[in-house]
């Protein structure tokens, strides 16, 4: 075992003006470990009056804690030993995250708590770097264009990463001066309270960061709709995305960036390089967190003439993966987070087999000795594009494989009617990468690569019904602060 689950030391509440409450609301949600759901902890559900103090509170903190104002080398620097104390707090942080989430342990710890720190310092650098124009105008009138934050930030975030998702929007947010409020998933909400702590430790403003736990139907929703939050940035379901989008609109007409589902497709074109390094890509794509991964890359488009060679390589590394508990050393397949999602991975695959479908490897539940649910990998074929396994995100590891046999089909087949978050080329051919990568429509696009690696420059964000706005990168920065014109008459 990778580490002792009974000796996490679990906080829960929501955190308010730099402490952690529990409130007098009476709703709590058992949070059950997706790998031993025995392991429960009961979670304080807030209602509108806790999400009302909570948003009090960050308003407050941005109109007299000097958070937006101050010299932006200060908040840099508090950003920064924030990041430093995320730093010294990985193993608890990354037990945290494990403990709840379908996490392996060996990546929260190398990986996912990190990438928190990263974004903190990454963002701290953008403090200072806000410029604005001065415009062309007639000599005697100076106008400017100048820059600030929007004020009270609302950060919605799923349970898949919820660590690395999370710092996505707060990291950036508070750099550009906002307050933020943050409700993370209630499947998954321990490690963000603690990271909540640290930023109070580091020096934040106390209101500058508050956290809501709870559910999106009485938490988020009183929290998207409240009237003095000022901007909501979302990461979830592209449903949940829709229903914000109209309460975020009906509730002051917020401004919002939305990052929701995808299905993307991976292209393999005969002469992809590096046949041992692509099937590992493939099959990260495919099982990466069980597949609970809103870039998966499952949909696989392969060119007829290697398509048998291909398959028996993805199907002979996805049956050397290992199902288990997130702190579990042998383990390499994670956890499916709930048997809710487990029968819709179910769902979808048994009416993809009644449209025809075939399953190639894989397409059952794994047996397990306690109630934690597994799924093994999967590979569909025999689909075409009125597949539900081919239309509908399944976040399960489980692939669909089409063929084609030119450019043209490969597109057809790749580009998805409603969804366009990320998809892979894989070729030699340094023509066809660039051609294709600029016809694809999704907001990503990897070239013999698929997935992030912990970078913080490029922007994120898909196009359709996988939402607008991007996090990460310049982009992911911008979009918290709102432009200003100031028109001054010289003459
Ligand atoms: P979800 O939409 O069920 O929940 C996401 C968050 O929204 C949770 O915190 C939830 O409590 C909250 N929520 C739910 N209903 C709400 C409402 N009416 N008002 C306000 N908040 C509400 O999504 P999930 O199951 O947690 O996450 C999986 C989904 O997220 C997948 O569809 C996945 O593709 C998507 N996702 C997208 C990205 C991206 O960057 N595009 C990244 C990760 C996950």
């Amino acid at each position: 075992m990778l580490f002792d689950t009974r000796s996490v030391s679990i906080k829960s509440g929501h955190m308010i003006d730099g402490e952690i409450v529990c409130g007098n609301d009476p709703d709590t949600i058992a949070v059950k470990s997706a790998s031993d759901p025995s392991l429960a902890w009961q979670l304080p559900v807030a209602g509108s009056d806790m999400v009302d103090r909570a948003v009090r509170s960050a308003q407050k903190a941005f109109k007299s804690s000097g958070w937006p104002t101050m010299e932006p080398r200060a908040r840099a620097k508090i950003m920064k030993r924030w990041a430093a104390l995320v730093r010294e707090n990985v193993r608890d942080l990354a037990q945290l995250e494990s403990i709840v989430s379908t996490r392996p342990y060996s990546e929260t710890m190398a990986r996912d708590a990190h990438v928190a720190a990263d974004c903190l310092s990454f963002f701290a650098e953008f403090s200072d770097k806000i410029d604005g124009e001065v415009t062309s105008t007639r000599s005697e009138i100076l106008s400017l264009s100048i820059r600030e934050p929007h004020g009270v930030v609302a950060a919605i975030s799923p349970w898949n990463f919820p660590l690395i998702l999370s710092a996505w929007k707060y990291a950036p947010a508070l750099a550009a001066g906002n307050a933020v409020v943050m409700k993370p998933s209630e499947l998954t909400p321990f490690s963000n309270l603690k990271i909540a702590e640290l930023g109070i430790e580091a020096g934040l403003p106390p209101g500058i960061f508050n956290i809501v736990q709870g559910d999106g139907t009485r938490t988020g929703s009183a929290l998207i709709s409240h009237p003095d939050v000022d901007y909501v940035t979302f990461t979830g379901s592209t449903e949940t995305g829709i229903n914000i989008a109209e309460t975020s609109a009906r509730n002051g007409l917020k401004p919002h960036s939305l990052e929701l589902g995808g299905k993307g497709a991976q292209v393999v074109f005969a002469d992809a390089p590096d046949l041992d390094r692509l099937t590992g890509l493939l099959t990260r794509g495919v099982c990466y967190n069980s597949g609970q991964v809103c870039f998966a890359g499952s949909r696989l488009i392969v060119e007829k003439s290697v398509v048998g060679e291909i398959m028996s390589r993805i199907m002979s590394a996805m049956s050397e993966l290992v199902p288990g508990a997130t702190w579990d050393d042998q383990a390499t397949l994670p956890p499916i987070m709930n048997p809710k999602q487990l029968e819709r991975i179910e769902t979808i695959i048994s009416s993809a087999v009644g449209n025809g479908a075939e399953i190639i490897c894989g397409g059952a539940r794994v047996e397990c000795p306690n109630e934690a649910v597994y799924f093994a990998p999967t590979i569909l074929s025999g689909v075409d594009s009125n597949s539900a396994a081919v239309k509908q995100e399944i976040f399960g590891p489980v692939a669909t494989i089409q063929t084609f046999d030119n450019v043209e089909e490969a597109i057809h087949l790749a580009d998805h009617p409603e969804y366009a978050l990320a998809s892979s080329v894989h070729t030699s051919n340094l023509n066809t990468a660039i051609n294709v990568s600029k016809r694809l429509e999704a907001g990503t696009i990897w070239v013999n690569d698929w997935g992030r690696k912990g970078d913080l420059t490029s922007p994120f964000g898909g196009f359709k019904r996988s939402g607008h706005g991007k996090d990460l990168g310049k982009a992911g920065f911008e979009k918290y602060q709102k432009s200003k014109s100031i028109w001054i008459e010289t003459a």
